[in-house]
C-alpha cells in the first residue's frame, strides 16, 4: 500500500513537471505610448525591467509600446498622466490575440509543414531535414554550433553553381518573432520550387546560408512556456533574470553609447561580455569563417516594418551610407507595388530607431566587411506585434520575395555582388 502511495506520488510530480504552466497574458494590455525625448523612453523602459509586470514591446525614436499586467496598470497611468504623454491602447487583451494565433493548430496535423500556422522547433528541423532529402545535390547541412541547452543550431546552404556572390539570412535571434522563421523556411521552398524566372535567378546565381532558428532555447520556450519570451535562456549569476538580449551581443562596439542594457532584467541586456551568449559567438564564428563568400547579411526581425542599416552604436554615418539607402528604398518601393500596399520606411539603426550597439548588423559590416548588412523589421506597425494572425504568413512572405529581389537587382546594378573570393 506505501509503495501504491508513492507510485502514486510520484506519478502526480510526473505530470506537473510534465505540463509545465504556461503563461498567461489575460487582460494584459499594450500601449502605444507617445514620448517627446530620450529620458521619458528610457524611463518607460525603466519601468519595462520589472519584468513580471511590464514588458517593452517595441521602442522606438518617439514612440513605445509597452505591455502591463492590468494590476499595475495604474503605475503607467501615473507616469503618462504626469507628463502628459498620449497614450492609447494597442493591443486591448494580449491572451486572446495568443489564442487566435494558436487556433488553427486543432485543424492542422503536426506532420504537414506549411505557412498558414506557427510550428515549434521539431517540424522545422524535421522540414530541414526533409528539404536535404529531396535536394540533395544545391542543398547542404550548415551547423552553427550548440545553445546553451544544448540544442543544435542549424542552417542550410543552397547552392546551384560555384562561383555565386553570397547571401546570409539570421532569423529569429528574437524568440518570439514568429514570423521570421516562418519567413526563412518559406524562402528556402521557395528558392528550390518556384518556377517563376526571376526567382530562379535570384536561387540559382546567389549562394543562400539560412539560419532559420537562431535563438533555438529562447524560441523552444516561447512555444513551452513563455510566448512573449526574447532573450536567449542563460542564467545570469548575479540575478534571478535569465537571458540576455543576443542582439546586443556580439563583439562590435559592446555596451557603447548606452545602446545595450547592463540590467539582466532588461529586454536589452548585452550579457556579461561579448560574445557571452554561445549561440552567438557559435554565428559569429561561422560567419567569420565564410565572411569572403559573403555579399549581403540580413537578420530577420519583427515587428515595425523598417530595414535598418549601420550603424545602430553611433550617430555617424557608414561610408556607403547612399548605396545602404538605395536598396533599402528598391526593397520598401517593391512591397508597396504589391496589392497589399505595405509600406516600409529605412534608415540607420540609430537614425530610424535609437542607439543599439552588438547587433548583427553592425558587426557583420565592421568587423566582417559585408558592406550590405541590414535589419529588416517586418510586419506590422503594432496591431498584433509579435503575434501576427498565420493569415498574414503567405501575404507577408510574398513581399519579403519581392523585396528581395529588388533588393539584390539594385545590389548587382551597384556594384556590390562581385565575387570576393578567388578559387
Ligand atoms: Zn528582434
Amino acid at each position: 500500500m506505501k509503495n501504491l502511495l508513492w507510485v502514486l506520488v510520484s506519478l502526480a510530480v510526473l505530470l506537473a513537471i510534465g505540463s509545465a504552466e504556461k503563461i498567461r497574458y489575460d487582460n494584459f494590455k499594450v500601449f502605444k505610448i507617445k514620448t517627446k525625448n530620450v529620458e521619458q523612453r528610457k524611463w518607460l523602459e525603466q519601468l519595462a525591467s520589472d519584468s513580471e509586470n511590464f514588458n517593452l514591446w517595441h521602442s522606438g525614436k518617439d514612440e513605445v509600446h509597452i505591455m502591463v499586467n492590468p494590476q499595475k496598470l495604474i503605475n503607467l497611468q501615473n507616469y503618462t498622466r504626469s507628463y502628459s504623454l498620449p497614450m492609447e491602447v494597442m493591443v486591448s487583451n494580449v491572451q486572446s490575440l495568443i489564442d487566435g494565433e494558436q487556433s488553427t493548430r486543432s485543424t492542422d496535423d503536426d506532420s504537414s509543414f506549411g505557412w498558414t500556422r506557427y510550428y515549434p522547433l521539431s517540424a522545422i528541423e524535421a522540414f530541414l531535414d526533409d528539404i536535404l532529402t529531396k535536394y540533395p545535390s544545391v542543398t547542404s547541412a550548415i551547423d552553427i554550433g550548440t545553445s546553451y541547452e544544448g540544442r543544435k543550431i542549424r542552417g542550410i546552404k543552397i547552392s546551384y553553381k560555384e562561383g555565386n556572390p553570397g547571401i546570409f539570412i539570421e532569423s529569429n535571434i528574437h524568440a518570439r518573432e514568429w514570423i521570421t522563421s516562418a519567413t526563412a523556411t518559406w524562402l528556402i521552398n521557395e528558392l528550390l520550387t518556384s518556377t517563376d524566372e526571376k526567382v530562379r535567378n535570384l536561387a540559382e546565381n546567389h549562394d543562400w546560408y539560412i539560419v532559420p532558428v537562431l535563438n533555438v532555447d529562447g524560441f523552444a520556450y516561447t512555444h513551452t512556456t513563455d510566448r512573449m519570451w526574447r532573450k536567449t535562456r542563460q542564467p545570469v549569476n548575479f540575478s534571478s533574470c535569465i537571458g540576455a538580449d543576443p542582439n546586443r551581443n556580439y563583439d562590435s562596439h559592446w555596451m557603447e553609447n548606452n545602446g545595450a542594457s547592463a540590467n539582466p532584467c532588461s529586454e536589452t541586456y548585452a550579457g556579461t561580455s561579448p560574445f557571452s551568449e554561445p549561440e552567438i559567438k557559435a554565428l559569429a564564428d561561422y560567419v567569420a569563417s565564410i565572411k569572403d563568400r559573403l555579399n549581403i547579411m540580413l537578420a530577420f526581425h519583427s515587428y515595425s516594418q523598417v530595414l535598418l542599416s549601420p550603424y545602430g552604436w553611433t550617430a555617424d554615418l557608414p561610408s556607403n551610407f547612399d548605396d545602404l539607402m538605395a536598396v533599402a528604398k528598391a526593397y520598401a518601393d517593391a512591397v508597396e507595388s504589391l496589392p497589399y500596399g505595405t509600406v516600409y520606411t529605412y534608415g540607420t539603426s540609430s537614425g530610424a530607431m535609437y542607439f543599439a550597439s552588438g547587433a548583427t548588423n553592425d558587426w557583420a559590416y565592421s568587423e566582417q566587411d559585408i558592406l550590405l548588412s541590414f535589419t529588416i523589421e517586418f510586419r506590422d506597425t503594432g496591431r498584433y506585434g509579435f503575434i501576427l494572425p498565420p493569415i498574414q504568413i503567405l501575404p507577408h512572405c510574398e513581399e519579403t520575395m519581392a523585396g528581395l529581389l529588388a533588393f539584390v537587382e539594385k545590389a548587382d546594378e551597384l556594384g556590390y555582388l562581385n565575387v570576393k573570393y578567388t578559387f
